[in-house]
């Protein structure tokens, strides 16, 4: 193995240790919190060492990107669970549907339809989380705090659509205790159990607050 190879491999290793024993303090099962080591721009030879240490859950934030590497990585490779964690836009349904296992994104009415009309026609049922803006930001994708209720139920009765859980990016600015706290108790009151949260400066404090999929890159790969 190269060197940027066996460091790649040995910071893995270190994640994953922290986050079992951060799972643990928190009184937590060590294997309640899954890592989604997120590859965005990085390259096959940076993810091979991961794969060959047998993790397979992974997110790329855009489906082009994704397309270019993943194809290629699931043959030399199986089981691969591939997270989109990245805006999607509705003319890329079709092939995100096919590419990915699982979309973090759902976050407006017009996706939910695309996404649902997608599954039916590939046969495919990729598992789903409804993206929320807990801070409100003008830029940021996901539906508003107050929202979210009502559009996890109309996913599912109008679209035919299992939620499974709710993704949030905080603020880059903010604490982001109070935004996990409040996906946390979004989550309680649909009734969904999973919880995408928190990344490489704060997947830690995600953890505290019950985060069972953690989102991690740089804190990996390196900065980007
Ligand atoms: C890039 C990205 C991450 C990972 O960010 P790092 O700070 O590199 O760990 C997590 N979630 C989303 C939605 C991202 O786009």
């Amino acid at each position: 193995m190269s060197d940027r190879s066996n460091q790649i491999h040995q910071t893995f290793l270190n994640i994953c240790n922290k986050i079992a024993i951060r799972a643990k303090e928190a009184d937590r099962k060590s294997d309640s919190v899954k890592l989604t080591v997120v590859t965005k721009t990085f390259d096959a030879d940076d993810i091979s060492p991961i794969l060959e240490a047998g993790h397979r859950i992974f997110g790329e934030n855009r489906v082009q990107e994704a397309q270019s590497k993943w194809p290629d990585l699931r043959e030399k490779y199986e089981n691969i669970e591939l997270h989109l964690i990245g805006p999607l836009q509705s003319n890329k349904a079709a092939e995100a549907v096919a590419l990915f296992d699982v979309i973090e994104t759902i976050d407006r009415e017009k996706i939910a339809a695309a996404i649902s009309s997608e599954m039916s026609k590939q046969d495919r049922n990729l598992r789903l989380f409804v993206q929320v803006n807990t801070g409100l930001e003008a830029q940021k994708a996901g539906i508003a705090p107050q929202e979210t209720l009502a559009f996890v139920q109309m996913c599912k009765e109008k679209y035919g659509l299992e939620i499974a859980g709710l993704m949030c990016i905080p603020p880059f600015d903010e604490n982001p205790g109070p935004h996990f706290a409040l996906l946390e108790k979004l989550a309680r009151e649909a009734g969904l159990s999973e919880l995408s949260m928190g990344m490489s400066g704060d997947y830690e404090t995600a953890i505290d607050f019950g985060a069972t999929s953690v989102r991690v890159g740089s804190a990996i790969f390196g900065s980007r």
